[in-house]
């Protein structure tokens, strides 16, 4: 198997290097929209793209936290400047209908075989990196310091980040001075960047609650300790977090997306299960959250006439994604020097969203770096336009309808992130 995919790219690597040595971007965009990775498993993705930067010049080091690349050059004295991409696909089976659509299954962690697809536009993000990589590499003329560049595993599952810093991102390679990172937006249209400082994305938490009762005749409700009741009641609690305890200047999300509990319609079950999805910015938002779900359900729990044995149990999931904040010093640069490259017209402020983003956990090690994430349009300008005219909705990320305009988009990104990075580097300290 790996000899096959060996052979393949071989033959692929070629061709996307001919005309003139410069690499084909639309070509590396289609290969790997049609070949996605689960997250943790990018192997082959992670190898295709350490091969490129080897190729063009840079020192590679494969396998930082799982499939993680870094890539370096050196190039004088100066600032250090770390530019992120992520790799990993979605179980999403696509529905675009384009010519170089992906047909891939993969198993999952669970065992179950799933269809994949960069649903969420890691695709462009990488070709991205691999075109700044080469422009970078090519002008190090128009700059002096040290690039680092990186590919990040298992972004969609909140591992990578956390993985790479763990296994010496930090120590093992120059410590950055900026860490920049792009991100496809669903909302603007190919050609512009979005931009905004502050808190950009949010905190993500996943919570499991298991309800327990005392199960029994749908008859005889009374000798019984109905979780479904209580699992009711537990959920309108907890719309009381976000309307009753936080500040209404402070955003925050409680969301039950999931009940599950009984068999049947005259069986009271034994327990019910909830999961729960939880956003906000800050730490002290965060927290609240967490400790006022603790609150309500054993309140709720008490209240139903349940013993501690009882207790609904509260489960905080590891894959906790942190809140991503644009350093605003560094937003204003990256606001200036995109209005030069792309002109003012592209350069857009954009609002908060409640999404969550691994590259945050680059921005929280101490002592900080300075981290900015800006959002790259993908919306095809006629798609655009006519969803504006006709008020329609235009696929979101993670959407299996989601097809970036790759061409234009990565054109913008490889504009707006070289010359992001080329004036980073000019910065006097
Ligand atoms: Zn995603
Ligand atoms: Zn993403």
């Amino acid at each position: 198997m790996k000899k096959i995919f060996l052979l393949a790219f071989i033959f692929w690597f070629n061709f996307l290097f001919a005309a003139d040595n410069k690499i084909n971007l639309l070509e590396l965009y289609k290969e790997l929209h049609a070949n996605p990775e689960l997250s943790y498993q990018e192997f082959e993705t992670s190898e295709k793209l350490a091969l490129i930067l080897e190729n063009i010049g840079y020192k590679v080091t494969r396998n930082i936290g799982g499939n993680g690349v870094v890539a370096l050059l050196e190039n004088g004295e100066g600032h250090t400047i770390m530019l992120r991409a992520d790799m990993d696909g979605l179980p999403v089976e696509e529905k675009t209908g384009a010519s170089y659509a992906s047909t891939k299954k993969a198993v999952n962690s669970e065992g179950k075989e799933v269809f994949t697809m960069h649903a969420c536009g890691h695709d462009v993000h990488m070709s991205v990196l691999i075109g700044a990589a080469e422009y970078l590499f090519n002008n190090q003329t128009q700059w002096q310091g040290t690039l680092l560049l990186i590919l990040e595993p298992a972004e969609e599952v909140s591992g990578g980040a956390r993985n790479m810093i763990k296994d010496g991102l930090f120590t093992k390679f120059p410590r950055p001075d900026f860490n920049l990172a792009l991100h496809v937006s669903s909302s603007l249209q190919a050609g512009k960047v979005g931009y905004l400082p502050g808190w950009a994305m949010a905190n993500v938490d996943s919570v499991d609650i298991t309800v327990k009762g005392l199960g029994g005749h749908g008859a005889y409700p009374h000798t019984t300790k109905d979780p479904i009741v209580l699992a009711a009641n537990i959920i309108t609690q907890l719309q009381t977090i976000v309307s009753r305890k936080i500040a209404p200047t402070d955003p925050a999300v409680v969301t039950v997306g999931s009940i599950h509990g009984g068999t049947k319609h005259n069986v009271i079950p034994n327990e019910v299960k909830l999961q729960l999805t939880l956003r906000s910015y800050t730490d002290e938002v965060r927290n609240e959250t967490l400790s006022s779900i603790e609150k309500i359900v054993r309140g709720s729990a008490i209240a139903a006439g349940l013993t501690e044995e009882y207790f609904p149990i509260v489960e905080i999931k590891d894959e906790y994604t942190p809140a991503v904040f644009n350093n605003p010093d560094l937003v204003e640069k990256l606001q200036k020097s995109f209005v030069k490259s792309l002109g003012s017209e592209n350069v857009i402020k954009v609002s908060p969203v409640m999404g969550g983003e691994d590259f945050g956990m680059f921005g929280r090690v101490e002592p900080i770096i300075p981290t900015a994430l800006f959002w790259l349009g993908a919306v095809n300008k006629k798609v655009y336009e006519k969803a504006m005219r006709e008020d329609l909705t235009l696929p979101s990320l993670h959407s299996d309808l989601f097809l970036p305009d790759a061409e234009p988009a990565i054109e913008t990104g490889v504009k707006a992130m070289s010359n992001a990075a080329i004036d980073l580097f000019k910065i006097k300290n």
